[in-house]
C-alpha cells in the first residue's frame, strides 16, 4: 500500500471516530484497529528506510484511540478528531528504521498496544459489556496494581481477541503471500483459523461457548484458563493435557507454539517476525542464542511449574472446602493464567527488541509451553536434512539467520548428524522456506509411518 494511502486511511479512520457522535462506534474500533495493523505493514514494508511517517500515524491514531474512551463522557471530544485527522498531512517527521532502533521499535510497539488496548475496551462498551477490571480496582496509591487488572481484563476479554485479531490479520496475512513452501503457508492458515475459531468464537460467542471447559482440549493455556480445578471439569482439564501431550509427542510443541497458542498469530506476522534481528543485537536476545538453555530458563521453568502446581492444589482444595484462599479475589489457577497470559505475556511482547523474538520460548516461562516442548522432545519431531554436504559449502546459512528463536546452532548439527533435535525448536519452519538449497524437511510422526509402510514393503518382496 503506497504511503497516500496509509496517510489517507490513517485520517479517515480518525475522522470515523466521530461515531462518537452516534450509536456505532465499534464500527469505527474495528476499522482504526485495522488500520492500526496496514500502518504496521508499511512499517514492515518501508523497513530499509529511515522515515518517521508510520511513527507519527500510530501517534495519532493512540491519541484517538485514547480520545475514543473519552467521548464516552462527553462525545464533544471527539470533535478533536478534525484537527487530528490533519496531521499526517501537515507535518513531516524523521525518524531511524525500527530494525535499527530498538527504542523506536518498543516505542512502535507501546503506541500500538495501547491503540489496541482503548479500541478493545471501546468496542465492548458500545456493544454493552465493556471489559472489567481482571482483579478489581484499589485505592489510587496502589496505581500500579490497577493497571495491571485493567490491561490484563482488557487483553483476556473477548472484545481484544476481536479487535487486536482484526488489527494484526493483514501482518499475517502478507507474511503469508511472502512464504515460499506451501507446507508453512498451510500452518500459517491453520494459525489464523486457530486464532478465530478454537480461542476466540468457540469459547466467547459459539452455541457452546458455556460447556467449553468440559471439553478436552478447550484449555487452551492450561491451568486457570476458564475456572479453577473442580472435579466437574477434571475431564476437560486433564483430557486437555494428555489430548495436547499426544499430538505435541507426535508433530511435536509446533502444534501449539506455531499454530493453536494465540501467541504466534502475534509474534508471526510480517512486523513482528522482523523484529528477529533483536535475537543477535540485544544483549538478554544474544545470550539465548542456540538450543543451549540460558542459565535462568531452567530455574524460570521450575519456578513457574512449582507455583502453578500449588496453586492447583490450592485451587482444589478451595473447591472441596478445605481451603478458602484466593489472591486478590481470584482462584489461584486463573490468577496465575491472568498474571502471565494476559499481562507478563504482552510485557515480553512490547519488549521483543530487548528481550529478544519469541522471549516464552526463550525464557522458560511459559508453562504451557515447556510442558509441549517436552513431549514434543520426547516424540520423533526433528529437522532433518536431505544432504548433509550441502551444509558444509553453504556460505549464507539462511536456515539460522531466519529462525524467529534463535537457533543459531542448527548448521553444525545438520553436518555432524544430519539432523538437528532441539527443545527449543517450536517448528516454525521458516529454516524451511528460506534455506536456498530446500534441503531441509520436518520429520515426524508422519515421516516415521511412511518409513515404516516402506521397510514393511520391502521385507514383503
Ligand atoms: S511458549 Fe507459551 S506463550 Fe509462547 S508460543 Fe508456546 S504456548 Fe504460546
Ligand atoms: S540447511 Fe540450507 S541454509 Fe542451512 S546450512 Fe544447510 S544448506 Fe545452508
Amino acid at each position: 500500500m503506497d504511503k497516500r494511502v496509509t496517510r489517507t486511511l490513517v485520517s479517515l479512520s480518525i475522522i470515523t471516530g466521530m461515531l462518537a457522535f452516534t450509536r456505532f462506534l465499534w464500527v469505527y474500533d474495528i476499522f482504526a484497529s485495522i488500520v492500526v495493523g496496514l500502518v504496521l505493514d508499511s512499517a514492515y514494508r518501508n523497513r530499509n528506510k529511515d522515515s518517521g511517517e508510520e511513527v507519527k500515524y500510530l501517534l495519532v491514531l493512540t491519541t484517538s484511540s485514547i480520545l475514543t474512551l473519552f467521548s464516552y463522557v462527553t462525545p464533544f471530544i471527539s470533535l478533536v478528531n478534525i484537527p487530528l485527522a490533519t496531521i499526517p498531512f501537515l507535518i513531516n517527521m524523521r525518524a531511524p528504521s525500527y530494525v535499527r532502533s530498538p527504542k523506536l521499535a518498543t516505542g512502535m510497539m507501546l503506541s500500538s498496544f495501547v491503540s489496541f488496548l482503548a479500541l478493545s475496551w471501546s468496542f465492548g462498551y458500545s456493544l454493552g459489556s465493556p471489559p472489567s477490571p481482571a482483579f478489581g480496582i484499589y485505592p489510587i496509591y496502589l496505581f500500579p496494581l490497577d493497571i495491571v487488572s485493567v490491561v490484563a481484563g482488557i487483553t483476556g476479554s473477548s472484545s481484544f481477541s476481536v479487535v487486536f485479531g482484526a488489527g494484526l490479520v493483514s501482518l499475517v496475512l502478507l507474511k503469508m503471500r511472502e512464504t515460499k513452501k506451501l507446507g508453512n503457508r498451510v500452518r500459517m492458515g491453520l494459525m489464523l483459523l486457530a486464532y478465530f475459531v478454537y480461542s476466540t468464537y468457540i469459547p466467547n460467542y459459539s452455541p457452546i461457548a458455556s460447556q467449553v471447559q468440559y471439553i478436552p482440549y478447550m484449555w487452551f493455556n492450561g491451568l486457570g484458563t476458564y475456572a479453577g480445578v473442580e472435579t466437574p471439569l477434571l475431564i476437560g482439564i486433564l483430557g486437555t493435557f494428555v489430548v495436547t501431550a499426544v499430538i505435541s509427542y507426535m508433530f511435536g510443541s509446533r502444534q501449539i507454539c506455531s499454530v493453536t497458542c494465540t501467541a504466534p498469530y502475534m509474534l508471526q506476522g510480517n512486523f513482528m517476525d522482523s523484529m528477529k534481528g533483536f535475537n543477535r543485537t540485544s544483549k538478554l536476545g544474544r545470550k539465548t542464542l542456540t538450543s543451549k538453555l540460558s542459565s535462568w530458563y531452567k530455574v524460570a521453568m521450575w519456578a513457574t511449574w512449582g507455583s502453578l502446581l500449588v496453586a492447583a492444589v490450592i485451587s482444589y482444595l478451595n473447591y472441596l472446602g478445605i481451603t478458602n484462599f484466593t489472591i486478590l479475589g481470584s482462584d489461584p489457577t486463573m490468577f496465575y493464567a491472568a498474571i502471565y497470559f494476559n499481562f507478563l505475556w504482552y510485557l515480553q511482547f512490547i519488549f521483543m527488541p530487548y528481550l529478544g523474538n519469541y522471549a516464552c520460548v526463550n525464557h522458560g516461562i511459559c508453562t504451557w509451553g515447556s510442558f509441549n516442548q517436552l513431549f514434543g522432545y520426547l516424540g520423533p519431531f526433528k529437522l532433518k536434512v536431505k544432504d548433509p554436504t550441502t551444509c558444509l559449502t553453504c556460505k549464507t546459512v539462511d536456515c539460522a539467520k531466519a529462525c524467529p528463536v534463535g537457533l543459531t546452532d542448527m548448521r553444525s548439527s545438520f553436518i555432524k548428524k544430519g539432523e538437528f533435535k532441539s527443545f527449543k525448536c517450536i517448528g516454525v519452519g521458516e529454516c524451511i522456506d528460506e534455506c536456498p538449497h530446500d534441503n531441509i524437511f520436518i520429520y515426524d510422526i508422519r515421516k516415521v509411518i511412511r518409513e515404516k509402510i516402506v521397510k514393511e514393503a520391502r521385507t514383503r518382496e
